[in-house]
């Protein structure tokens, strides 16, 4: 039997984080960042403030977040 996850070899892990542009509506700050986010309501991809974690923007992401099943590529 093939194992199509194996266990990852870092001993921690972590979501890409992207740069985005523009200012913080709460504090102000150039610091935004989008990345997934796994919640009691499921997968969001949110836009949040490096600085006070003021979520800019935040919408229903996929339904297993980053992870890809392989009939997504059927
Ligand atoms: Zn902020």
């Amino acid at each position: 039997m093939t194992i199509a996850h194996p266990r990852p070899a870092e001993a921690r892990l972590s979501v890409q984080r992207q740069s985005v542009q523009g200012r913080c509506s709460e504090c102000g700050a150039a610091a935004l960042q989008a990345y997934p986010v796994l919640s009691e309501g499921g997968w969001f991809d949110v836009v949040k403030c490096g600085g006070c974690l003021w979520s800019v923007e935040r919408k229903a992401g996929p339904k297993l977040g980053p992870i890809q099943l392989l009939s997504d590529f059927i």
